[in-house]
């Protein structure tokens, strides 16, 4: 049922209100990427702000606003959904969690999955109950992904499934997987892979953090040896699973790029960050040559932002995502890394601080952020492989 606007309006209103008593004041300034909360049967809130926002509006269903009712949302119409976007960016709200779920998978299981796969898996998602993680990548299958080896064989009403998963991100912290298995060895690469759930929890399944040269660990690896899942896990047809992995990743690319234009600079401006480091004169940035690149990287993000939101409302008309993603992963993962470079060069020697004194917590997040923009470009698909897939799929250009 379509609403007048004098319904949207009263529900705007509703809404406002509403926000405005339940998002504590801490909720409403920039997120920080180490405060997020991604939800899970071992949850770990970075405080009591960040619990209490994040419980309001999973009451509500307010994490997965247009899903259905029955499968843990808010069951909102795209115009609805639209608003309470508005109105928390209005009020400046954070988003109240972060989820491969909500994301990647929830999405893919409305459109394929079983009416008992979404029964059994979205109001999880939706609650911040289950965390998911990707089982994607290995090592030899990255940008190849096709290549996968990890094998699962049918055994009754079971998979039994042996292989190694790498880079699975935060996959000692996930309760579920989302993975790719081949099930057929002989067929072509893309004609023999299977799209499987996986309970972390299963015997069989080993997961080792890899630490990183930064000393932290969010990747881990992730071994199968034997490890049996129910068929009733598979997710589409035996050997159809690429058409859903593609999709999968069409998620993960438009989540990306919105991800990024929500939260372009953490705490101070690029704007006033110049400003400070350079001075002012005749109230612009006192260096030409900076000032340029700042305004131009500005300039760069706004015209960014005005085509996601047009792709946003694209999308919201019924249409989904489709291989255009790529082209704004592609464009917004590029461009933040231009973004984090510009603040390591406007820092000057402040912007190369690694650890120790001489440096403000801020300084010492510069190299660490401009480090993690390189990342963005390499997850979810590289740089590389968007500009193969906007060459085929979005121009039509010849291999
Ligand atoms: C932050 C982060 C999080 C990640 N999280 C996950 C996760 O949760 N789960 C998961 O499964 N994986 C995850 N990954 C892995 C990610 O999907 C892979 O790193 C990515 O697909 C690239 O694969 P690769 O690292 O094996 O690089 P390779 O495929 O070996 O590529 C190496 C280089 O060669 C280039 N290249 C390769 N093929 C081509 C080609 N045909 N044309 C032009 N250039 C080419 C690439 O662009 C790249 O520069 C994550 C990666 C990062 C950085």
């Amino acid at each position: 049922m379509t609403r007048s606007e004098a319904d949207l309006a009263r529900f705007r209103a509703e809404l406002r209100a509403w926000l405005e008593a339940s998002c504590p004041a801490a909720m409403r300034t920039p997120m920080v990427d180490s405060e997020q909360f991604w939800g899970g049967r071992r949850p770990s809130f970075f405080s009591d702000d960040v619990r209490i926002w994040f419980q309001r509006m999973a009451e509500r269903g307010f994490l997965a606003p247009t899903w259905p009712r029955e499968y843990g949302g808010a069951g909102l119409s795209d115009a609805e959904a639209q608003i309470l976007a508005q109105e928390m960016k209005a009020l400046g709200c954070r988003r109240p969690m972060s989820s491969l779920g909500l994301w990647m998978l929830g999405p893919v299981l409305l459109e394929y999955g079983t009416e008992e796969q979404r029964r059994e898996h979205l109001p999880g998602i939706a609650r911040g109950e289950i965390r998911w993680c990707q089982g994607y990548s290995e090592p030899g299958a990255g940008s190849d992904l096709a290549s996968l080896q990890t094998r699962a064989v049918r055994d009754g009403d079971h998979y039994v499934v042996t292989g190694h998963k790498v880079w699975t991100s935060h996959g000692d912290k996930a309760d579920w997987m989302f993975c790719l298995v081949r099930t057929d060895p002989a067929a072509p690469k893309h004609d023999g892979i299977s799209f499987l759930l996986i309970d972390m929890a299963s015997p069989g399944i080993r997961v080792e953090p890899i630490r990183l040269i930064s000393g932290s660990s969010p990747f881990c690896e992730t071994l199968f040896d034997g490890v049996r899942v129910p068929v009733r896990n598979l997710v589409g047809r035996e050997n159809g699973g690429w058409e859903i992995a593609k999709k999968l990743l069409q998620y993960e690319r438009s989540a990306i790029s919105h991800l990024r234009d929500a939260n372009p600079d953490e705490g101070e401006s690029l704007d006033a960050m110049a400003k400070r480091a350079l001075g002012v004169q005749g109230g612009v940035i006192a260096d030409p040559v900076l000032r340029d690149r700042v305004i131009q990287a500005n300039l760069d993000f706004l015209c960014n932002r005005l085509t996601l939101q047009r792709s946003r409302e694209v999308a919201q008309a019924g249409r989904g995502v489709d291989a255009a993603s790529s082209m704004f992963k592609y464009y917004g993962t590029e461009l933040s890394k231009r973004r984090k470079e510009l603040r390591v060069v406007l820092a000057g020697t402040q912007g190369l601080g690694w650890e120790g004194d001489g440096y403000t917590p801020a300084e010492l997040q510069l190299t660490r952020d401009w480090l993690r923009s390189r990342a963005s470009s390499i997850e979810g698909g590289t740089t590389e492989i968007q500009l193969n897939i906007i060459a085929k799929r979005v121009l039509g250009l010849p291999d």
